[in-house]
């Protein structure tokens, strides 16, 4: 990598979780070269280097993030499939059959 050479203690910018700003941190440990962690020097909160990014609301960098490539990953939400009860028929209300034995007499007609 090209750059300035980062040691333990410089003072980068990053992202704090707990302030949630930008702001000055030192460098607390490297891994292969790159920020593994960085505390605030604000705060002293010590957290993983988030290369500056760290708040969501922030434009989306040319490099996605682990957490967009998740997202990627994810299958649709799947749509619904029974359709809604709305559509349910409500059968129209048919006045209640009077239903009869005795085919051509009368129900109750006892003399
Ligand atoms: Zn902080």
């Amino acid at each position: 990598m090209s750059g300035p050479v980062k040691r333990l203690g410089d003072l980068i910018d990053d992202y704090c979780p707990r302030c949630r700003l930008l702001l000055n941190h030192a460098i607390a440990s490297m891994v292969g070269g790159e920020v593994a962690k960085v505390i605030c020097q604000t705060c002293f909160n010590e957290h993983p280097f988030r290369r500056g990014e760290g708040a969501k609301k922030k434009p989306p960098s040319p490099r996605a993030t682990l957490f967009d490539q998740v997202i990627a990953n994810m299958p649709a939400p799947a749509p619904p499939d029974s359709p809604p009860a709305q559509v349910r028929k409500r059968t129209t209300a048919a006045p209640a059959r009077y239903i009869s034995r005795h085919k051509g007499k009368p129900p109750h007609r006892r003399h």
